[in-house]
């Protein structure tokens, strides 16, 4: 699981997170959910350990992670601006995790190898193509991929580490309507599978709804409310919850 314990991040005079507390279980699929400037990239980025807060703690799968740094969480993450490195392919993008850990991030992956590391290292690539279903694109550029075709590779790519924990941030944010929901089937689909600690962030009440097995609500740095979707809608614990989540549809 991860525990998050009396969180709270300021930035400035600004408090972004204020005493965030929140437990998510191991092998799940958790939503953080909440109307913009709430404080959902901000939290997702301290578990992640991409910013660090300024009083609590975050455990992850039993170990005491508040200071170590992101590589060495094993977590994967895809945040909302993916950047791929635009000159490589999509193979080599996706081998990019596997080959900084292989090396220490020390030796750059363009150095020389040895055969049989390459030879593992491919297959591995090769494997997580299938799962993403980019088998027929491992070749081509980022830029020569469609959206949603692109957000599978960045998964991939988070994926390669095998982590604990997959981290994502509004990880179909940019994509329509249809392309964003068959994502949405798929990665739960995926999660399904893989059975990998994953927690996303969303803005949208129905991809949470639809989608998670739990789901916190995040607003103006407090959690208000955590709880599977019948929870929430059964029993909102305030007016807030009740009104952002809206008519049961
Ligand atoms: P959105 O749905 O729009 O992505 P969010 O819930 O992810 O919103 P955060 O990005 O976590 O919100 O931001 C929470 C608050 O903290 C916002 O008011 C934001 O302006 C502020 N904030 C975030 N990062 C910084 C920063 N580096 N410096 C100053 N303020 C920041
Ligand atoms: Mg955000």
């Amino acid at each position: 699981s991860i525990e998050v314990n009396g969180i709270a991040k300021r930035f400035g005079d600004f408090v972004a997170l204020d005493d965030v507390s929140v437990a998510i279980p191991t092998g799940r699929l958790t939503a953080l959910l909440g109307p913009s400037g709430g404080g959902k990239s901000t939290l997702l980025r301290i578990i992640a350990g991409l910013e660090s807060a300024d009083e609590g703690t975050v455990s992850i799968e039993g170990r005491e992670a508040t200071h170590l740094p992101p590589q060495k969480r094993n977590v994967g993450f895809v945040f909302q601006h993916y950047a791929a490195f635009k000159h490589m392919t999509v193979a080599k993008n996706i081998a990019f995790g596997l080959e900084i850990r292989t090396h220490g991030g020390l030796r750059p992956p363009w150095a020389s190898q040895k055969r049989a590391e390459r030879e593992r290292i491919d297959q591995r690539v090769a494997e997580l193509l299938e799962l993403v279903h980019l088998s027929q694109f491992g070749h081509r550029l980022p830029s020569q991929l469609s959206g949603g075709q692109r957000q599978r590779m960045a998964l991939a790519r988070a994926l390669a580490v095998e982590p604990n924990v997959l981290l994502l941030d509004e990880p179909f944010g940019a994509l329509d309507a249809k392309v964003r929901k068959e994502l949405r089937d798929w990665l739960r689909r995926l999660h399904d599978e893989m059975h990998v600690t994953t927690v996303f962030v969303t803005h949208d009440q129905e991809e949470a709804l639809e989608v998670a097995d739990e789901i916190v609500i995040i607003n103006d740095g407090r959690v208000e409310q955590i709880g599977s979707p019948d929870d929430l809608y059964d029993a909102p614990a305030n007016d807030f919850v009740m009104s952002f989540l809206g008519p049961v549809t």
